[in-house]
């Protein structure tokens, strides 16, 4: 198994693009070709916990790791971190509707189960390698990456990491997590701008000769924790293939019965890992990309105009406040049967007017199998009060965006297949805009209190990671704007 470019062909392991996460003209890592579970494999894998499912979802594609290295990085990722047996269970909420929890995890949103994991896929990739440099892994965050990325990587010997986040773009309970972190590799700065600024800042200094060297003459090198890297790819693939067993298993699906998965949506790295785990047999029939008011996927499969030229909203579902979605590079490479050339001219033309157009015969490709849909904060609200009232079941904000989204869907297309609902964060992270949704009353001024409030409210249970953050020292106070970033990093990596 190899991994080519979606700009330009190359050849390298899964352990050379997991170490070096971007492809050096800037292009993301892609399979050069998927592998498929046989009928008799998935029958097997109804039978396993989640680590051997996910064991053997990673085996795929990770041909250059033994099958005693995954099962210590799976092992190292999920037993004992999560607040659940299961990392990733089902919840039933009627209608033919799922949710796949994905936030029981250390940092509550569902980047943990990619973030917790790919720490040891890539100090094992690094031990490959051999050169004994050390992997910096920079990282841009609309909230909750930054968070995941630093639990998974704080302390881990061969590593340092340096987060980036929108001063304005995230939660208050998102800010905490961040700037209380402790560990010795550990940086986090703030950055005037949103979070398209701290992406595209990251992605040039990714690419950026003098900073090359200057790592290199500190023996380091850059690799990166962002969805762009396909070793946060894998593990997202692993719960799709997973939740597809559980259904099957618990009598919700019978063999061959297709799905839809509804995904909140924002760089498109979680619906993609649904796309790929179709490629690997699992019936998906269509795949529902849920936007906020920032939505420039929903017009993008609505029309084939990709154009990041428009206002940017700041919403109450931050995670998703992006403009500039870096895995759909990976989609549009599928809908081009592998052309690079395309994509890499796609990709200028974003890159030159922010625009580009995706030719009819792709367009074609992508409305038969995507539905886009957005709704604004107001709908968002609806939504979490209404799946409270009708289902005593609490969602966040980013869910919310998906249980509207999926309801339209139906509405308009008459489609009552089952609906996988990917529930991405824990309420309690964005407690504000969810005690919004469910009441009138005015709200405390201090953030714990608030989460006291909601779990009163609903009887749901404040998470542990959040109520221990209670009292943590503030160690990170730097605020930079996007032309100092690369400052910021040479000045923490000395
Ligand atoms: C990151 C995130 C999203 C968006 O996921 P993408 O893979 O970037 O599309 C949605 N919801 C939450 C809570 C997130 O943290």
């Amino acid at each position: 198994m190899f991994f080519t470019g979606t700009r330009s062909e190359v050849k390298v392991s899964s352990a050379f693009a997991i170490a070096s996460g971007l492809v050096s003209d800037g292009g993301l890592f892609v399979p050069q070709e998927f592998p498929r579970f046989t009928p008799e494999e998935l029958g097997e894998m109804v039978e396993m916990d989640y680590c051997r499912r996910a064991e053997k979802v990673l085996s795929k594609y990770l041909t250059d790791y033994s099958a005693e290295e995954i099962r210590n990085c799976v092992e190292g990722a999920y037993k004992g971190t999560f607040d659940h047996d299961e990392p990733a269970p089902l919840s039933d909420i009627g209608e033919n509707r799922r949710m796949l929890e994905l936030w029981h995890g250390p940092t509550c949103a569902f980047k943990d189960l990619a973030l917790q994991l790919l720490p040891y896929l890539l100090t094992t990739a690094l031990k490959k390698g051999g050169d004994g440099k050390e992997a910096v892994i920079l990282v841009a965050t609309s909230g909750d990456t930054g968070k995941a990325a630093l639990s998974g990587f704080a302390d881990v010997k061969g590593t340092k990491i340096v987060v980036f986040y929108p001063v304005d773009g995230v939660s208050d309970m998102q800010k905490r997590q961040m700037i209380t972190q402790k560990g010795g590799n550990v940086s986090v700065c703030a950055i005037r701008g949103n979070f398209d600024d701290a992406q595209s800042g990251v992605k040039e200094i990714f690419t950026d000769a003098a900073m090359k060297e200057f790592l290199e003459s500190g023996n380091m090198s850059f690799s990166s924790a962002n969805s762009i890297n396909f070793g946060r790819l894998v593990p997202q693939v692993v719960y799709y293939v997973s939740a597809y067993c559980d259904m099957l298993k618990d009598g919700t699906l019978k063999a061959g019965d297709e799905f839809n998965v509804v995904v909140p949506t924002g760089n498109f790295g979680n619906i993609l890992a649904a796309v790929y785990a179709k490629k690997m047999g699992i019936p998906i029939a269509k795949f529902i990309c849920a936007s906020n008011k920032n939505n420039v996927l929903t017009d993008f499969i609505r029309t084939g105009v990709y154009d990041r030229n428009r206002k940017f909203y700041t919403t109450e579902s931050p995670s998703m406040d992006i403009l500039i979605s870096s895995n759909l590079e990976r989609l549009l490479y599928l809908l081009s049967d592998g052309d690079s050339g395309k994509v890499a001219a796609y990709m200028a033309e974003l890159k030159n007017s922010g625009k580009y157009a995706i030719d009819s015969e792709m367009l074609a490709k992508l409305q038969s199998e995507f539905f886009g849909g957005c709704c604004d904060d107001e709908s968002g609200r609806g939504a979490i009060a209404d799946l409270f009232r009708e289902r005593n079941y609490l969602c966040d904000t980013h869910t919310a965006v998906a249980v509207a989204v999926a309801a339209d869907y139906r509405r308009e297309t008459g489609d009552e297949r089952v609906q996988l609902i990917a529930s991405t964060a824990s309420a309690y992270k964005f407690a504000p805009a969810v005690l919004k949704a469910l009441t009138d009353r005015p709200l405390p001024a201090d953030d714990f209190a608030k989460l006291a409030m909601l779990a009163e409210l609903t009887g749901t249970e404040v998470p542990a990671p959040l109520a221990n953050l209670k009292g943590d020292e503030v160690l990170h106070k730097d605020c930079v704007n996007k032309e100092e970033m690369a400052e910021f990093i040479r000045r923490k990596l000395v």
